[in-house]
């Protein structure tokens, strides 16, 4: 079969440090465009936005690596123009939008893969493995990294549909939902709002799995150590996944880990969904996230600066 004609679309960090790498890797995808209106990709043609670069080439799929706000309107433009569309997370900046993606895909009878990175980590599908026939009876999730030294100069991330903390804490909440045995629901909220911003950073939730509590913090502002880990308690022990689920340890067992493979696998699964016209869309992470805008009690703190 010949390789899927791709084009890649916003030209910042995560389409340098994970996409570019990963798809020339993967001998089913060729990269033929970019659009971006400040970047680049040397030996790669590059268009300032997607619709100029979906007219002028001939493309199978798009993979959107842009801010989650705006990824709307430029999936419509891949989709309506009959093209395959794999999104980075969060999806969308809204459930309706990513359920009218959905609804416009299957019309137009292309792939849509809303993406997930971090539940390709490698402890993720051992821990899901081993929790399935487990009781849960507490869960503890700490996201906590500093905004400065991951997300330099990314105002985006602080404004309206940036997500705030919730950028890379929504990785913790696909993660618990890929492993947890039983659906999470949000009971109460917390978040810290920078005075003039409008995403937060800091919050907590919490939720429950069943019976158990789930305890999740999130923090942009942790300096010294970065802490991406997921604790749960259940009847054989505590299953402990660190370092953004990379590494597992179950009960009385050493740490196990395996080489990064997260985006070689989304783009190994894109080319699937490809090749099947198939639709790939959990919305779980994203719908957590959303509960605890709608529920939480929001607080005004100092001024934040990059
Ligand atoms: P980034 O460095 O800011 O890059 C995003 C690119 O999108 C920009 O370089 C920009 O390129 C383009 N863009 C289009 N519309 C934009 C707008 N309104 N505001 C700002 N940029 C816009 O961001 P990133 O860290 O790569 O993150 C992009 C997505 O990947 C996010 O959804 C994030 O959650 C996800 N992600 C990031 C990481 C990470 O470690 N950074 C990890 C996993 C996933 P032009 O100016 O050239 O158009």
């Amino acid at each position: 079969m010949e390789p899927v004609r791709l084009g890649l679309v916003g030209i910042g960090k995560i389409a340098r440090d994970q996409h570019f790498p990963a798809i020339a890797g993967n001998d089913r995808l060729n990269l033929v465009a970019t659009a971006s209106r400040h970047g680049r990709l040397d030996g790669v043609d590059g268009y300032h936005d997607i619709a100029e670069m979906v007219s002028a080439t001939a493309l199978d799929a798009v993979s959107l690596c842009t801010p989650p706000d705006g990824r709307y309107e430029q999936a419509l433009i891949a989709i309506e123009a009959g093209v395959h569309v794999m999104l980075e997370k969060p999806p969308a900046v809204t459930l309706s939008h990513v359920e009218a993606l959905v609804a416009a895909a299957r019309k137009a009878g292309v792939s849509l893969f809303a993406t997930w990175h971090s539940r390709e980590a490698a402890g993720v599908a051992p821990a899901r493995a081993w929790l399935a026939d487990k009781r849960i009876d507490a869960v503890r999730i700490d996201w906590k990294e500093d905004i400065r030294r991951w997300h330099p100069g990314q105002e985006w991330i602080l404004g309206p549909g940036g997500f705030g903390v919730f950028d890379p804490g929504i990785n913790a909440l696909s993660i618990a939902t890929e492993i947890l045995p039983r659906e999470l629901f949000v009971e109460s909220a917390s978040m810290d709002v920078p005075e003039g911003r409008a995403s937060p950073l800091a919050a907590s939730i919490l939720m429950r799995c069943g019976s158990a509590e789930v305890r999740a913090e999130f923090d942009f502002l942790q300096t010294g150590p970065q802490t991406w880990s997921i604790e749960v308690d259940t009847d054989a022990g505590t299953l402990r996944l660190t370092q953004g689920g990379s590494v597992i340890q179950l009960p009385g067992e050493a740490e196990q880990t395996a080489p990064d493979e997260e985006y070689a696998r989304l783009y190994d699964r894109f080319a699937d969904l490809v090749a099947e016209r198939a639709i790939d869309v959990d919305l779980r992470p994203l719908r957590l996230v959303a509960d605890a805008f709608l529920i939480a009690d929001r607080r005004v703190t100092e001024a934040f600066a990059f």
